[in-house]
């Protein structure tokens, strides 16, 4: 690994913007380079400036804050860039893990490399990759999805649009969502597969349970702590088999459906994809479900 200047080079150049993953919740997981670049930027640009304050004041750190967040994320860029102009250096965090995923900062980062600063990734905690590191999946490959609409219709139509995806599923979800949201997501891919509910990753409460999805949201209610804070869910993707039949059949019942009565077009798109007419019944009538929400 060819990495001499960058591991001597602890310090910051000017100007440039760094983009600054934080903890997920346990405070001491911070890379030492991110503290040093913390300390020796000129500005920070935060999320939510109270969040950041508690964890600067952890590292014994004092450098100014400004608030960078989704309402105000333009203004606040075109402040970084005033700053990068005038020769300053700047921060850029988010209230937990890496600035941009599924957070404030990929507009920013976008206006300040269009202007020619540099812009320089300072990497660490992220809940996914958490999540995804400790699951124990034979998966070799991952769809990173983020957070599902919260809208129950807008929800189902994007996990049935997901359902013929061969990858493992990531997902983040709030935990007043997550029973229905796991509930939606057997309704659209099936009992069987697997999830790994991953709760509270780095904290005092940490948990997380592999089941198949059938059982999960009955798992999620059986104690009143399994529902509370933070989740990354992480599913099954579809088998080759599963995938390749329930596309072709998706794709007759949409057509079909359109002209035809529910029985008839169950029965010729089980004719034609060779699925399960039982399978395809059900399938039909949550497509009917999804179009009239
Ligand atoms: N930028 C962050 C990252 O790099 O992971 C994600 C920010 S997003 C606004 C917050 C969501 O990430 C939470 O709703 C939850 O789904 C997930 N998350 C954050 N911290 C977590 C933790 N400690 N354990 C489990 N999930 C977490």
């Amino acid at each position: 690994m060819d990495g001499t200047a960058h591991h001597e080079q602890a310090g910051v150049e000017r100007p440039s913007l760094y983009v600054v993953a934080t903890p997920i919740g346990n405070l001491a997981d911070i890379t030492l380079r991110a503290l040093e670049v913390l300390k020796r930027v000129d500005t920070i640009a935060a999320e939510d400036t109270r969040v950041t304050a508690r964890l600067l004041r952890h590292h014994g750190i004092g450098v100014p804050l400004m608030a960078l967040h989704e309402h105000n994320e333009r203004r606040a860029a075109q402040k970084i860039l005033q700053l990068l102009a005038q020769g300053n250096s700047v921060a850029l965090v988010s209230d937990a893990g890496t600035p941009a995923i599924s957070d404030p900062g990929a507009m920013t980062v976008a206006m300040v490399r269009e202007a020619g600063y540099p812009v320089v990734p300072v990497p660490g905690a992220n809940a996914a990759v958490g999540a995804l590191s400790a699951a124990g999946s034979a998966a070799l490959h991952f769809l990173f999805y983020g957070f599902l609409p919260q809208q129950a219709a807008a929800r189902r139509r994007e996990l049935a649009a997901l359902k013929t995806s061969p990858y493992l599923l990531v997902f983040y979800e709030a935990p007043h969502r997550v029973i229905a949201t796991v509930a939606d997501m057997t309704a659209a891919f099936g009992a069987e597969r697997t999830i790994t509910i991953a709760r509270e990753l780095t904290k005092l409460f940490e948990s997380i349970h592999t089941c198949k999805l059938g059982a999960a949201a009955a798992w999620l209610a059986a104690a009143a702590n399994r529902t509370k804070g933070e989740f990354v869910l992480l599913v099954e993707g579809a088998t080759e088999a599963g995938a390749a039949d329930t596309g072709a059949a998706q794709h007759a019942l949409e057509i079909l459906l359109r002209e035809l009565s529910l029985k008839q077009a169950v029965k010729l798109a089980a004719e034609i994809s060779g699925g399960k007419r039982n399978a395809l019944y059900k399938l039909a009538l949550e497509m009917k479900k999804t179009v009239k929400e």
